[in-house]
């Protein structure tokens, strides 16, 4: 983080008490590669050296504890692999009993030494006796020699590090000789002093001093305090910057006309009367788009909120304008499926439109790039060969990316070479993200959201059934059925090259065959190994109607739109996160009648999935599933938001630290509007900071 020359980028092993073996285990285990990386390695939780517990106070409530006392008597029991050490733990109040399963020799070797110990760990409650199993010790005599009146920390380790004396408590002595090497210039302010001064923030190499070793509870929450605000900041500093320097600079095409095509096609094509939130979102792009600047913008809309046709509005005001635009999706399928569905809507507009996608016939492929040159077609509905350099556009106004998350960032830098004067940009996401997470992760996009469905539609009913349930669920399918109804069984393929779940798949295939015979029912399969056209000529067979049911694997996750399904029955649903299961879900209830999912999974559900089913039967809003996601699994995980660069939070978090975000957001914004090229001397700090963290290139960038 610091500059080259700084004692933070020295490879590990020179740190005292290193070396090249525990050097080597460092960087395998937890990534620690230079010193600095151990700075950021924080403790997980410190403990009072100077408190000692008592066993009488061990209740079934307690978690941690650090006893003084003898070991009464120890013993080996059990064989094989149940083969573990006992031993009985006295320390004048009462006895608890100590379980070690791994390096059980090596420990009772050391408790012959005898004497008095000091021990912590995690009580645990075994038939009704107070355990502990692996706790931490070390004689009393050493221990009370090394012993300050701080808080000891404790860090995250591997049973690998242990064994060679690195656990969480060892670890801390290396973080000790580290800091004992650093001073204040090794780690420089960057916030601004009138900030620090303002929110009274701990100085910079004190709060990571005391991050890892404070005096008492108060210190460290300060210094806590202090780096979790510095994270959210130069997060936001940079964003803005970003933000900033596209605004100023970014030239951008003028859309200044709603026309004929766009007018006619709202008066006399328009199958349905749009939403509120549809009309709204649509006068932000006119605005958007209106004044210059290129437009960047992010439409999140839950599943089923009708992004399709807000997509080809927008299409149509670039049309209007004498542009081309284009519309990108993740899939063949669902390219299919726009390409099909938009046509239709178009048939009586002078619009050109074409569909162009990885498995476009090579004839058909040279008329369609001819056409994109000189101008004679105007819209073009693909997949990423739409954004390969091949193609070039005559006049490319806009570009629409369907579904985002499966869309890297990469890609979407490739659409800004299509053209001199960039083409505007219109993301559309159907994986909701929290707000404040969004705020940070998406800093540097305009951001819409669509948050009402189209009138008429009924909830989702969802149930969880395990598998026992799988004839009745079923018998339920082949009811609704033979009310005409249409319906989907998913299988979890998150590889598409992992051969044991094809298999499932297979399984899965054959055993719907049994419960429905081919004389009365018919049944579409998709699946990752299936060449396009196998997988678009199932796909067809059940939008027509032409057979009932679809087994899939999550290839028809995103964006498939067949109104006429009603029941979804997800297998192993248990194996699948949140946000996928509502992406799936999102599949049905498309139509007027009462629609169903059933999630299914094994008896034994992890604590996690449970929680994951759970939600998932209790609400069908995207914006309240993606919390509950934020809130499980972490930001780094949520989709979309790995590739963004701009998350790399080591200590704050978006849900519990919304409040420090907030403030963050604010003053960096401030900042950056009143001095973007921080040019300021009372900026100078910070600048320094930013040119050494984003390198050269991304800094040259923005300033
Ligand atoms: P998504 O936002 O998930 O991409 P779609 O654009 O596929 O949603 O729209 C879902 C369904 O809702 C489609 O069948 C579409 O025709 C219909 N729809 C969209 N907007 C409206 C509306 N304003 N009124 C009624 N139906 C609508
Ligand atoms: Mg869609």
């Amino acid at each position: 983080m610091q500059n080259g020359s700084s004692v933070l980028q020295n490879p590990i092993e020179y740190l005292k008490g290193v070396g090249p073996l525990k050097g080597d285990l460092l960087r395998k285990e937890l990534s620690i590669h230079h010193f600095e990386d151990l700075l950021y390695h924080f403790p997980i939780r410190h403990i009072d050296r100077t408190k000692i517990n008592s066993v009488r106070e061990i209740n079934p409530a307690t978690d941690y504890v650090q006893l003084k006392g003898k070991i009464a008597f120890h013993e080996m029991l059990g064989q094989g692999r149940s083969k573990r050490l006992v031993a009985e733990f006295r320390d004048g109040t009462g006895a608890i009993e100590l379980v070690w399963f791994q390096g059980a020799h090596w420990v009772a070797k050391l408790l012959e030494k005898g004497g008095t110990w000091l021990i912590y760990g995690k009580v645990s409650f075994f038939n009704g006796k107070a355990q502990m199993s692996h706790p931490e010790m070390e004689s009393a005599e050493t221990q009370e020699i090394a012993a300050k009146a701080y808080l000891e920390p404790i860090y995250p380790s591997t049973e690998k590090l242990k064994t060679k004396g690195l656990n969480g408590r060892q670890i801390g002595k290396l973080t000790l000789h580290l800091l004992q090497q650093l001073s204040p210039r090794d780690l420089a302010e960057n916030i601004p002093d009138a900030i620090c001064q303002h929110l009274q923030l701990m100085p910079r190499f004190q709060a990571y001093c005391y991050i890892h070793f404070p005096p008492d509870d108060a210190a460290y929450k300060q210094a806590l305090r202090r780096l979790k605000f510095e994270e959210l900041f130069i997060a936001q500093v940079r964003l803005n910057l970003i933000r900033v320097r596209r605004g100023r600079h970014s030239k951008g095409l003028l859309f200044d006309r709603v026309g004929d095509l766009f007018n006619i096609f709202y008066e006399k094509h328009l199958p349905f009367a749009l939403t509120g939130a549809q009309k709204r979102v649509l006068r932000e792009i006119r605005q958007d788009t209106a004044h210059g600047h290129q437009m960047n913008r992010l439409l999140q809309g839950d599943v089923g909120s009708g992004k399709t046709i807000v997509a080809l509005l927008s299409m149509l005001m670039a049309a209007d304008n004498g542009f081309q635009s284009c519309l990108m999706a993740p899939t063949e399928i669902l390219a299919a499926q726009h390409f099909s569905g938009l046509s239709e809507l178009l048939k009586d507009l002078p619009i050109e439109l074409r569909l162009l996608t990885g498995s476009t016939k090579a004839k058909d492929r040279r008329a369609i790039l001819a056409g994109l040159l000189d101008g004679t077609i105007h819209m073009v509905i693909g997949t990423h060969a739409v954004i390969e350099d091949k193609v070039v556009f005559k006049n490319l106004g806009l570009a629409i990316v369907d579904e985002q998350h499966r869309f890297g960032v990469a890609q979407r830098a490739r659409l800004w070479k299509k053209s001199v004067i960039p083409p505007h940009i219109l993301v559309m996401t159907a994986t909701p993200i929290p707000r404040t997470l969004a705020m940070t992760a998406y800093g540097d996009l305009d951001y819409s959201v669509m948050d009402e469905l189209p009138p008429g539609r009924q909830p989702v009913t969802t149930l969880h059934r395990t598998d026992i349930y799988r004839m009745k669920v079923m018998e339920f399918i082949r009811s609704e059925i033979d009310k005409g109804r249409q319906a989907y069984v998913i299988y979890p393929l998150i590889e598409e090259s992992e051969k044991l779940s094809y298999e499932d798949l297979m399984q899965g295939y054959e055993q719907v065959k049994t419960y429905f015979p081919d004389h009365r029912y018919k049944i579409s399969m998709v699946h990752g190994r299936q060449s396009p056209e196998e997988k678009a000529t199932n796909m067809d067979r059940f939008v027509r109607g032409d057979t009932q049911i679809m087994v899939s694997t999550t290839v028809i996750e995103v964006g498939v739109n067949v109104p006429n399904a009603s029941v979804m029955v997800i297998e192993s649903a248990e194996k699948f996160g949140l946000s996928q299961l509502h992406q799936l879900r999102g599949r049905v209830g498309r139509g007027a009648e009462k629609s169903y999912c059933i999630l299914l999974t094994g008896n034994k559900l992890s604590q996690d999935a449970r929680e994951r089913i759970g939600i998932m039967c209790a609400t069908n809003d995207g914006f309240k599933i993606a919390e509950k996601d934020l809130e499980l699994r972490g930001p780094g995980d949520i989709e979309g938001t790995r590739q963004s660069g701009a998350l790399n939070l080591k200590l704050a978090s978006l849900v519990e630290d919304a409040e420090i975000l907030q403030v963050a957001k604010k003053l960096a914004t401030a900042l950056v509007e009143s001095d973007e090229h921080l040019e300021d001397p009372a900026h100078a700090m910070l600048r320094g900071f930013l040119m050494q963290t984003m390198g050269k290139t991304a800094w040259s960038k923005i300033s």
